[in-house]
C-alpha cells in the first residue's frame, strides 16, 4: 500500500474511534481529503484508494489540478478566502464552498453560478475565537447572515464551517466546536433548512466529531507537510 493510502486508512480508523466514543454512525462523517499544495499525483493516489471529495485553498492552483485530474469524478470543495475578483472561477469550478462571511461574494457567487450545474453547495464561515487574523462573522452574525445566503437562487446553504484557534486542549477545541454546532441548532430552531458543521482539521477531528461534525477538512494527516 503507498504512503498516502496507508494514511487515510489511518484517518478513517481515527474517525471509527471517535465515532465509537460518541456513539455516532462513521457514515455521517465525511472526510474531505484538504490537497492544497500537494501535486496532482497524490490527488490521484488518495483517488485510488477510495477518496472522492478534496478541498483546496488556491483558485489558479486548484484550476491546474482540476485539468489534470479532469478524467476522475472529483467533488471539490473551496475552502479558502474568497476574492472578489475570483468568485467567477469558483461558481464555475466547484460544487462545496466553505468560506462564505459575506453577503456581497455570496450574491456574487449566486449570480455567477452556471445553470448548467446544481445549486453551490455553501457553508457560513465563523470566527468561533474572535481572532482578528481569521476571516468568518461572529457567532451572534452567523444565523443572521445564513438566513440571507439560504435567499440567494442559486446557493444551496448548508450550514457552518469554523477554523478555531489553534489548541492541544481537547477541552478547550471542544468548546470552540460547540459554539458551531449550537449555531446549527439555532438556525434548524429558526427554520432554516442546514445539516452541515464543516470543523475539524488533522489536529482536532476527534474533538470536532465529539460535538456533532459532519464534515472534516484534513490534510497533514494524509498528505505530509504541506509543500511550498
Ligand atoms: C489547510 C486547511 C485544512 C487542513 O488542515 P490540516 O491541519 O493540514 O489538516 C483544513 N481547513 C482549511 C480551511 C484549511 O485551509
Amino acid at each position: 500500500m503507498g504512503a498516502i493510502a496507508a494514511a487515510l486508512q489511518a484517518v478513517h480508523a481515527r474517525i471509527a474511534a471517535a465515532c465509537a466514543e460518541a456513539g455516532r454512525d462513521p457514515a455521517t462523517v465525511q472526510l474531505l481529503a484538504v490537497s492544497k499544495t500537494h501535486p496532482a499525483d497524490a490527488i490521484r493516489a488518495a483517488f485510488a484508494a477510495g477518496q472522492r471529495a478534496f478541498g483546496e485553498s488556491y483558485v489558479q492552483e486548484a484550476l491546474a489540478k482540476q485539468a489534470a485530474l479532469a478524467d476522475l469524478e472529483i467533488e471539490w470543495h473551496y475552502i479558502g478566502p474568497l476574492q472578489r475578483n475570483k468568485t467567477r472561477a469558483v461558481a464555475e469550478h466547484f460544487a462545496w464552498v466553505h468560506g462564505i462571511d459575506r453577503l456581497d461574494l455570496a450574491e456574487r457567487l449566486s449570480r455567477q453560478r452556471p445553470e448548467s450545474l446544481p445549486p453551490l453547495q455553501v457553508c457560513v464561515q465563523v470566527n468561533v475565537g474572535g481572532e482578528t487574523s481569521k476571516r468568518g462573522v461572529p457567532p451572534d452574525a452567523a444565523v443572521a447572515l445564513a438566513r440571507q445566503v439560504a435567499g440567494l437562487p442559486r446557493l444551496k446553504l448548508r450550514g457552518f464551517m469554523t477554523i478555531p484557534p489553534p489548541s492541544d486542549a481537547p477541552a478547550t477545541q471542544r468548546g470552540y466546536f460547540r459554539v458551531l454546532a449550537a449555531l446549527l441548532h439555532q438556525a434548524r430552531a429558526e427554520g432554516l433548512d442546514v445539516d452541515t458543521l464543516s470543523m475539524g482539521m488533522s489536529q482536532d477531528l476527534e474533538s470536532a466529531i465529539a460535538e456533532g461534525a459532519t464534515i472534516i477538512r484534513v490534510g497533514t494527516a494524509i498528505f505530509g507537510a504541506r509543500q511550498g
